[in-house]
């Protein structure tokens, strides 16, 4: 009726409206100091080491406060900004990693996602100048890339990535899983590192098919010699699961969530004491956890949430 669409044409300006807001204000972003990196921790499965971070990008809007990514980086990518806007976050990111690297915090690496447009010649140059004025090593630094992006142009994507690699950085693939390719692009490209999806990893202790595909992704990266991450950890049950099936390294609000750098930094602080409890809580609650439910006979124990 009526009502319906004058709600159904005014929901559409209210997008509309806020649609053109978010877009001419990714133009200023930069110059207003609107945007910021936060940090997400990535920890080796085996002894619990900080082995490195990946820096997300958050916006803080004047008026409209904090927007997603999710939102805005498609926006970005459509309008071309995204070119500046990632130009802006690897500068940032390598900087960032530089000055920590200065405090004596050595041994990890920064990894900055990428979009399609990035994926062009220029992207060399760019890194290596980020790289040059920070003076960061380029094995301080992973590229976070997804799939549809390396097959958007495979030909190209094979001859830039070939020159990234060849300055020492590292490439993961991001949300590996999700897309529809061929798995025959892996042994194509220079890729270091497979992520696993979130999708996959939320629902594996309940889902045989998600625990199914994950333990296969872990063998098909290690049968070529890729290393594999688990991102969206969130409980304990699941960081189990990803122990006994060898997975390398984990990244999940179970144990960080992102960051912000004086966070990191205490963060920093407080793990050059070495955390020898990582291993035995996960192995402890692997053996002992598992036995004591299967002792109980199908009444298992709920367990009290544990802080690592
Ligand atoms: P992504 O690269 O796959 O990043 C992982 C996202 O999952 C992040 O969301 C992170 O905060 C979230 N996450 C991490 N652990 C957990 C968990 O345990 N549970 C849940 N539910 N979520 C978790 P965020 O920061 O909102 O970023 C979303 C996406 O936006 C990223 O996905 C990435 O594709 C994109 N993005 C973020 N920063 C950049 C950037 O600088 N450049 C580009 N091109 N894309 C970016
Ligand atoms: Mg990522
Ligand atoms: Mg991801």
């Amino acid at each position: 009726g009526r009502n319906n669409f004058q709600f159904y044409t005014s929901k559409l300006n209210e997008i509309a409206t806020r649609h053109v807001q978010l877009e001419s204000g990714l133009k200023e972003a930069i110059q207003r100091n609107e945007l910021s990196l936060v940090y997400q921790p990535k920890f080796c499965l085996k002894d619990g080491s900080l082995t490195g971070i990946e820096a997300l990008l958050r916006w803080h809007h004047t008026e409209l406060g904090p927007i997603s990514p999710v939102e805005f980086i498609p926006l970005a990518e459509e309008t071309g900004i995204i070119t500046q806007i990632g130009h802006w976050v690897i500068n940032q990111a390598c900087q960032q990693l530089a000055e920590w690297n200065s405090l004596g915090f050595n041994g990890i690496t920064v990894a900055v996602n990428l979009s399609a447009r990035q994926l062009k010649a220029d992207i060399i140059s760019t890194i290596e100048v980020a790289l040059a004025v920070s003076g960061l090593p380029a094995q301080s630094l992973e590229l976070e890339l997804t799939e549809s992006m390396i097959m958007g142009n495979p030909q190209e994507s094979v001859s830039i990535l070939s020159k990234l690699k060849a300055l020492g950085l590292t490439i993961a693939v991001d949300d590996f899983g999700t897309g529809y390719s061929s798995l025959s692009y892996l042994k194509r490209f220079p890729i270091d590192t497979l992520k696993i999806d979130r999708e996959f990893v939320r629902d594996i202790t309940n889902d045989p098919d998600d625990a199914a595909i994950t333990s296969a992704i872990i063998a098909l990266a290690h049968s070529l010699d890729l290393n594999v991450v688990a991102e969206g950890v969130e409980t304990q049950e699941q960081l189990n699961f990803l122990a006994m099936q060898g997975c390398d390294q984990v990244q999940g609000f179970l144990l960080s969530k992102p960051l912000s750098a004086a966070d990191f930094l205490t963060l920093l602080k407080n793990q050059s004491k070495p955390q020898p409890i990582w291993f035995d809580l996960i192995w402890f609650d692997l053996i002992w956890g598992e036995a004591y439910k299967c002792h109980r006979q199908n009444q298992p124990i709920k367990k009290a949430p544990r802080s690592l």
